[in-house]
């Protein structure tokens, strides 16, 4: 069924974080759940469900999940999304050892790259990043980034339980710095230390500990000074930021007490407040959060020029979303900026 907002418009509706596998992370992620799965619980709950799942949404999912001919482009132009910039779904390359997370990522970005050449109107993607490598993938960055046209790197939060704030991840984020890309974080199943009460009440996943983790991760991202470190550093959150503008204000005024008071010996003061990094480095997307709301709190917390359209496809394909975002109270120019203008600069698209 098309959705009104399938409608002509005087903007693109450009989707940014739009989930993508190939086939062969299926294959892949089937076969190690079958020979370890009780080795990493957050892993077995999130794929034992999405890669062998026979119930009628594993199905669903994975159907779309590997298209980008057929259904995806029939369902984007339902809902009137004119472009997706697709990346790895998670946990993409993060729970596997550097030659299987490096193959993984390769065979990744280079069916990516062949998706975004046949298809430069619809689709952009990011590029899958083996961070269990010795140099953190940086060069698996750059060479999908510089060879095959990919506009930045996803990030799906721990690896193998390490944060993404770990020293051993600072070449990435120079990498990202000095190609100007965006690095996306975005959820995954929460640790080993997080999952348990998380899963115990059935909310590891996108309901809520998604959230709970990748809201972690950009906070220590923050308070560890890897922006002080790489100031040309962009980072893109999605679920409008995962309820961290939500609490900047306190953060701030807590960060302000703890630096004054010097409580953690092992944690260095930075030079600007929490929100300051975040404001600078920072842009935010609102997929899966379509309400006015929250979408409206969040422009005013981070500033509307931060915070930009995105569905979650295929997790919610939900076309009346579309229309719910469609009817933002916004001027033309605003809307455009939300939809098109913003994800056009930050993802330095050519469309
Ligand atoms: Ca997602």
């Amino acid at each position: 069924m098309t959705s009104p907002a399938a409608a002509p418009r005087p903007y693109r509706r450009i989707a940014t974080e739009e989930a993508w596998a190939p086939p062969e992370m299926f294959d892949l992620f089937r076969r190690i759940l079958g020979e370890h799965p009780e080795d990493d619980p957050g892993f077995m709950s999130l794929m034992g469900y999405y890669a062998l799942g026979d119930g009628e949404r594993p199905r669903f999912i994975r159907e779309r999940m590997v298209d980008t001919e057929g259904v995806r482009l029939q369902e984007m132009d339902a809902a009137g999304v004119d472009h997706q910039i697709l990346a790895l779904t998670a946990p993409g390359t993060n729970p596997l050892a550097a030659a299987q997370a490096t193959d993984l990522a390769r065979v990744a970005n280079d069916h990516l790259g062949d998706i975004v050449r046949k298809r430069p109107d619809r689709f952009s993607g990011l590029a899958a990043v083996p961070f269990t490598a010795a140099d953190a993938g940086a060069a698996e960055l750059e060479r999908a980034v510089t060879q095959l046209g990919l506009k930045g790197a996803i990030l799906n939060s721990h690896v193998r339980d390490r944060y993404t704030d770990s020293p051993e991840f600072l070449p990435f984020y120079e990498a990202a710095a000095s190609l100007g890309v965006p690095v996306y974080l975005h959820p995954n199943a929460p640790s080993a230390g997080l999952f348990k009460p998380l899963h115990d009440r059935g909310l590891d996943g996108s309901m809520y500990g998604f959230g709970v983790e990748t809201g972690l991760h950009l906070m220590r991202l923050v308070v560890s000074g890897v922006f002080e470190r790489f100031p040309a550093l962009k980072l893109v959150v999605g679920h409008l930021g995962e309820a961290v503008p939500f609490w900047l204000n306190r953060i701030d005024y807590m960060y302000g007490k703890q630096v004054a008071t010097g409580r953690y010996a092992h944690v260095k003061p930075l030079p600007l407040k929490p929100s300051e990094y975040i404001r600078r480095n920072v842009w935010i997307t609102t997929s899966g959060m379509p309400w006015e709301d929250e979408i409206m709190f969040v422009r005013k917390m981070m500033g509307a020029d931060r915070v930009m359209y995105a569905m979650d496809y295929p997790y919610q394909y939900e076309p009346s979303e579309v229309e719910l975002q469609d009817k933002l109270p916004l001027t033309d120019e605003e809307r455009f900026e939300f939809f098109e203008g913003i994800a056009t600069r930050v993802f330095d698209l050519e469309l």
